[in-house]
């Protein structure tokens, strides 16, 4: 899943984006209003982070810009603005939710998740194919019950395959959300990390449709 963070307080931004990282999130950072909105135009992520008090373009002029194209994009607002007419203007403008600073980073862990969980087949977060189990919140993955050690580049695209079973992803796509913009990556990488992790969690799992990408089939283990 890829993130951008829009913050302009450095520490803030910096600690965000290594707290999101670590739990496996691929994240850009913008610092200000219009950088951000380059940076929709170019890539596409599954949620931004939206400060407020923004330089250049505030925050809420950026929701509005985003909105008049794109109604599906999930935003959240992280802000210091903080009365209820604050998070009422936030919500109206088409934020899907709304945070007041400071925070706990594990609330803000939580409402992500919520965020995205529309994309997951299962409420649980708990995605099966066959013998495979992934586990999305201890970011763990399970074959027959037996924990099975993968890189965090495995472990991202096979959730990303999972969570879209059924579907033929493009190694394009792939890159899309799983490397954050400074990853400096060609489809031949992916290439790499699907065949080794085909070769942890069984081959048949993962289908290559030449010319096409790649989909998570469900086999006898
Ligand atoms: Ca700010």
């Amino acid at each position: 899943m890829k993130l951008l963070i829009v913050e302009d307080e450095n520490d803030l931004c910096r600690s965000l984006a290594k707290g999101l990282t670590k739990k496996g999130y691929a994240v850009d950072i913008a610092q200000d209003g219009i950088t951000a909105y380059e940076q929709i135009q170019i890539n596409e992520y599954d949620l931004i982070l939206l400060d407020i008090n923004l330089p250049k373009l505030d925050g809420i002029s950026l929701l509005q810009k985003i909105r008049a194209k794109n109604l599906e994009q999930k935003i959240l607002i992280l802000s210091a603005k903080s009365t209820v007419q604050d998070r009422i203007t936030g919500l109206d403008e088409g934020a899907n939710d709304y945070l007041t600073k400071p925070f706990h980073f594990a609330e803000l862990e939580a409402r992500i998740r919520n965020l995205l969980r529309w994309q997951f087949i299962k409420q649980n977060a708990i995605l099966h194919c066959g013998a495979i189990t992934v586990d999305t919140q201890a970011k763990t993955v399970y074959k027959n019950e037996k924990p099975i050690k993968l890189t965090k580049t495995e472990y991202t695209i096979l959730e990303y395959l999972m969570i879209h079973q059924k579907q033929i992803i493009s190694a394009e796509t792939l890159i899309e959300h799983i490397y954050d913009s400074q990853a400096d990556l060609f489809s031949n990488a992916i290439k790499v990390h699907i065949s080794s992790l085909r070769k942890k969690i069984g081959a048949q799992y993962i289908q290559n449709i030449k010319g096409l990408g790649y989909r998570i089939i469900e086999r006898e283990a």
